[in-house]
């Protein structure tokens, strides 16, 4: 399984264990905070899941936001 402690940002994109029910299982990190929003591809359905949970669901990323290439920091 994939350590995500890695910073996330809002436009990075995932590659989760479980597809949605639509059959899509690539998803935009459209909300980073206590809960992480997601956002299917596939069918545009937003959900939630507590950070705990989004780690050990998530593959991979398919491409990360372009500020997670920054290395600025910040808050977030
Ligand atoms: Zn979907």
């Amino acid at each position: 399984m994939l350590a995500i402690n890695e910073k996330l940002y809002t436009g990075d994109l995932v590659q989760m264990r479980k597809p949605h029910p639509c059959g899509g299982d690539s998803w935009e990190i459209v909300r980073v905070g206590a809960d992480i929003g997601l956002l299917c591809e596939t069918c545009g359905r937003r959900v939630l899941l507590p950070r705990r949970k989004f780690a050990r669901g998530v593959r991979k990323f398919l491409r990360r936001s372009p500020q997670a290439t920054k290395g600025l920091g910040g808050p977030g």
